[in-house]
């Protein structure tokens, strides 16, 4: 369930930190025990405001309740009934706001996930990929290793989607990402660049490794079949291969990719062009 945005902003976590620790204040004064929360009120709003930080808010959580308990039995209280009043109430409220507040942060890490992902795959979408795979690049520069792109595109893909339907179009973009995925080792990146487009970041391969990946995938294609109403459908990709040449930035990778990419359009489909560090001539 989408949260409004206003429970998420910085002036509601204010307010919520005003409005909890004037919960512990009044908790403390209506008590006739001695108590030291006093001190918990300052972490307690800081705690809260610093909502986004939640091993921080939950390890403060955690500490609020352990000295309440501390409190509790190291300095009982004279009145027995009001002190178990007074410190179930505060543990109450602690918990209550962990727990309130570690799904906040859920919901804020679900937010963050659907900012980075593509609704229909699951995978990166295009700005995060760009982001994660500048890192790549960054790091290639320092430690001198060799990373490649993959660019891949399905063929005559309007074809499927005037002939099958939008929706079967949808599962045969489905099926590559499944290609793509079973394909990627763990520090690869793979993301939906575009409509039928994806994309793929494989750190320290040099360009023979990408041409092997590059034609394992096309190969993988080659024998999917999509289920539709209308009959089995089945598609192929074309696919683009750079591999990073010294101090090379990361769009310019992508756009080597991306015109090897289209010589393999050009010289007929289903097939893999390898553009290494040395830049391809330009079609003609
Ligand atoms: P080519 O072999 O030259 O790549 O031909 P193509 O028909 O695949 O041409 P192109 O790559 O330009 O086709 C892109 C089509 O993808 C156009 C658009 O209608 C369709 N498309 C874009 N996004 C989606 C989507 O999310 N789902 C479906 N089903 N179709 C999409
Ligand atoms: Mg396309
Ligand atoms: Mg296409």
């Amino acid at each position: 369930m989408a949260l409004p945005s206003f429970v998420t902003s910085d002036i509601t976590r204010i307010a919520a930190a005003v409005v909890f620790s004037t919960l512990l204040f009044v908790s403390d004064q209506i008590s006739t025990v001695d108590t030291n929360e006093a001190q918990l009120y300052p972490l307690a709003l800081i705690c809260l405001y610093r909502l986004r930080r939640r091993y921080v808010l939950q390890i403060v959580c955690g500490l609020c309740v352990f000295y309440t308990i501390a409190g509790y039995v190291l300095d009982p209280p004279a009145d027995i009934w009001d002190g178990v009043t007074n410190r179930t109430f505060s543990i109450i409220v602690l918990l209550g706001a962990m727990v309130c507040l570690s799904k906040l942060s859920e919901y804020e890490r679900a937010l963050l996930m659907q900012s980075m992902t593509d609704p229909l795959t699951g995978l990166l979408n295009r700005r995060s990929f760009m982001d994660l795979s500048g890192k790549e690049e960054t790091r290639a520069r320092r430690h001198g290793n060799p990373f490649s792109v993959l660019m891949l595109d399905i063929d005559h893909f309007k074809k499927i989607n005037d002939t099958f339907g939008h929706p079967v179009g949808d599962l045969a973009i489905k099926a590559l990402a499944d290609i793509c995925s079973n394909a990627l080792r763990p520090h690869d990146l793979l993301a939906r660049y575009g409509g039928e487009e994806f994309v793929l970041t494989l750190p320290h391969t040099p360009t023979e490794g990408a041409r092997v990946v590059a034609e394992r995938i096309r190969e993988a294609v080659e024998k999917v079949e999509v289920p539709s109403d209308k009959g089995v459908v089945r598609f192929t990709v074309s696919i683009g291969v750079s591999t990073y040449a010294s101090g090379e930035a990361f769009d310019h990778i992508v756009e080597r990719a991306d015109k090897a990419l289209y010589v393999s359009k050009q010289g007929g489909r289903n097939r893999v062009t390898v553009d290494g560090p040395a830049p391809l001539a330009a079609p003609a």
